[in-house]
């Protein structure tokens, strides 16, 4: 089952998404309950291209002219009958917007309305595959409403009549029928078939002009406009709807050319909607007068509008298009990209200026080849890739610099790019300590088994050791929450002073010498406190006794133990590679070990284990930090 919330996420064009979101606001702030329907949601959980956005809103939709007025729509036409408002919205997006109904048809054609809830509404619907919708609704956002299984017939490439009698109240959903059948390849099943015959032998007996005008825009909406008319006229439909307007008075050829054309500027990113230009190919034959009844019919003034004035809209284009400040390729391909996508097709499709075909032949074929010479090689030598936010704006400058022909040396491409190149990453770093410190032949590199224990106060003078540990220590800071969180929780305490950390490294003479104090302390406690049972209970618990317990001191605190603490045996403590040593043992012995002592000893007498001896030192600092 598809998560409808994704689908409106990425299906939709950014900007049907903006007229998903404008209809919504509009709605929410009339308190009405919005949701999108029909078509828009068949093509959105179908993977055909969702063509225009239908709303239907609980309520009366009409009220909701201002508003999106307000958010940019442009008003194309109304219905009062139906409560449907037609918006074209920014980006070329089509809108309907209409009320929640319930159909009653006393008579076949003349439907009386009822005002109601979305579920009435989706049962008023032609075919089930039409008849869902999805809430964009606080609280249900995404929630998909298909009460008429639509889904499945959606699967099974079915259309199905939603009500029994549905042709022959509205005989104008047999033209629908074919139309969506022709463009999808769906086809009607069996009992919509049978009901489709019996209802297309007693013919149209009535059809309102609203609804005759309706199909015949929806023809004009088509993509494949002709093969929509002449699947129409096949089944006797135009003969119903517009007798005068058939196949034969299409240009094909010309809406062949167009077609060529559209599809190039799709390729280069541009989306014109086809409605206008096709409308008037279609209809290249017909007589005047017969062209002038047709567009009274059509239930958009503002399509007609569109369509009408295309030729001029072509003409300012132009205009600019060949004006003095777009003289530069790339600020050509600036104004086409950017310009309003239907006039833009229209002048590619008319004009016969050189200069503006000259334009054309470039943004279509000549300038894309720039997209070759972008150096990705050199690029990525400078480490420019794109995870970078800025690539997206980057691979546009450096297009619009190629295409001006401003990179022609490598030279040149480096010094484009050098703004964007990010700086080189620190070489790997080698800790090393100072030969009084350093345990014989005890040598760490930071790409080194995390499981070594490093000997005394090889961290403290090496701030890179510092990072190098904290790395090590946030690692298995996570491995012991992970393992030990529930037992220990007095290990706590350590994440915090870990985090304080970095403070300590970035100033750590201050750091030191706060801690200095009680490192002394505890290596006093340490010496009264008898040895022997201090070994004892460091043997089992080093590592984990220590490491919740100790962590909070246990960076600063070693080094003055370890300097007041005799220094050489600490040395020879070192020498065995305590950390080594004492893995398996931690390891082994932790858990259980660790219990007892992180829940019933108390902080300070916790540290000793870690501090204990001398050669404590060693094992306190990394058992408290590393050792588990
Ligand atoms: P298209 O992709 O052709 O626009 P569509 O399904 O969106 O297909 P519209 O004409 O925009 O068709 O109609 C929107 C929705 O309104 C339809 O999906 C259908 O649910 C409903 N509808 C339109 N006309 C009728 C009708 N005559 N009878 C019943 N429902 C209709």
């Amino acid at each position: 089952m598809p998560d409808y919330i994704y689908l409106l996420e990425n299906r939709l064009s950014p900007a049907q998404r903006n007229a998903v979101e404008q209809v919504r606001q509009a709605a929410m702030h009339a308190g009405m309950t919005v949701f999108l329907a029909g078509g828009a949601v068949r093509d959105l959980t179908s993977g055909f291209p969702v063509r225009d956005l239908d709303f239907s809103v609980q309520g009366n939709a009409l009220k909701l002219k201002k508003a999106l007025e307000k958010a940019g729509g442009e008003l194309w036409g109304e219905h009062e009958e139906t409560r449907t408002l037609f918006f074209w919205f920014p980006g070329s997006i089509r809108v309907e917007v209409s009320s929640a109904r319930r159909e009653e048809y006393p008579k076949p054609g003349k439907p009386v309305y009822h005002w109601s809830t979305m579920l009435e509404d989706l049962r008023r619907r032609d075919f089930t595959v039409n008849a869902m919708a999805i809430s964009l609704n606080e609280g249900s956002y995404g929630l998909l409403l298909d009460p008429l299984n639509g889904i499945a017939d959606m699967e099974a490439r079915h259309l199905r009549l939603v009500n029994n009698y549905g042709f022959l109240e509205d005989p104008s959903r047999m033209i629908r029928v074919t139309r969506l059948a022709a463009r999808t390849g769906w086809e009607m099943d069996e009992r919509t078939r049978a009901r489709y015959d019996n209802a297309r032998e007693e013919g149209i007996a009535a059809m309102s002009d609203w609804l005759r005008g309706y199909e015949l825009e929806e023809i004009g909406h088509e993509e494949d406009a002709l093969k929509i008319l002449k699947a129409l006229e096949a089944e006797g439909w135009m003969q119903q709807l517009f007798p005068a307007w058939t196949a034969a008075k299409a240009d094909a050829a010309a809406l062949e050319e167009l077609h060529r054309i559209y599809v190039k500027l799709l390729m280069q990113g541009v989306h014109p909607d086809l409605s206008a230009a096709q409308m008037r190919l279609l209809t290249a034959k017909l007589a005047p007068k017969e062209f002038a009844s047709l567009k009274k019919l059509l239930p958009c003034p503002g399509f007609v509008q569109q369509w009408e004035h295309l030729d001029d809209a072509a003409k300012e284009f132009s205009v600019k298009l060949t004006a003095k400040e777009t003289s530069t390729p790339s600020a050509t391909w600036k104004l086409i990209a950017n310009y309003q996508p239907e006039p833009v097709l229209w002048l590619a499709f008319t004009s016969k200026s050189a200069p503006v075909q000259t334009r054309f032949k470039n943004f279509f074929e000549v300038w894309p080849e720039a997209r070759q010479k972008i150096p990705t090689v050199l690029m990525a030598e400078m480490r420019i890739t794109a995870d970078l936010p800025e690539y997206g704006h980057l691979l546009n400058e450096l297009f619009f610099a190629l295409i001006d022909g401003k990179l022609e040396t490598e030279e040149a491409m480096r010094a484009f790019l050098e703004p964007y190149s990010p700086p080189a990453p620190p070489p790997p770093v080698t800790i090393r300590r100072s030969r009084s410190r350093r345990a014989p032949k005890v040598e760490v590199e930071e790409e080194e088994s995390p499981d070594i224990v490093m000997p005394s106060g090889y961290d403290e003078d090496d701030e890179s050791g510092h990072e190098d540990e904290d790395e090590h220590e946030d690692h298995h800071a996570d491995e012991d929450a992970d393992e030990e969180e529930e037992e220990h929780a007095p290990a706590k305490p350590s994440r915090a002073a870990k985090t304080a950390k970095p403070e300590a490294q970035s100033a750590p003479k201050p750091a030191d010498k706060a801690v200095k104090p009680a490192a002394p302390a505890v290596h006093k406690a340490e010496q009264k406190a008898e040895p022997k049972p201090a070994a004892k209970a460091a043997k089992p618990a080093p590592a984990k006794a220590a490491k919740p317990v100790a962590a909070p001191a246990a960076k600063p605190a070693p080094k003055p133990a370890a300097k007041k603490a005799a220094p050489a045996p600490a040395k020879k403590a070192a020498k065995p590679a305590p950390a080594k040593a004492a893995k398996p043992v931690a390891k082994k012995a932790s858990k259980p070990a660790a219990k007892p002592v992180a829940k019933k000893v108390a902080p300070k007498p916790a540290a000793k284990p870690a501090a204990k001896k001398p050669p404590a030192k060693p094992a306190a600092k990394p058992a408290a930090k590393k050792k588990r």
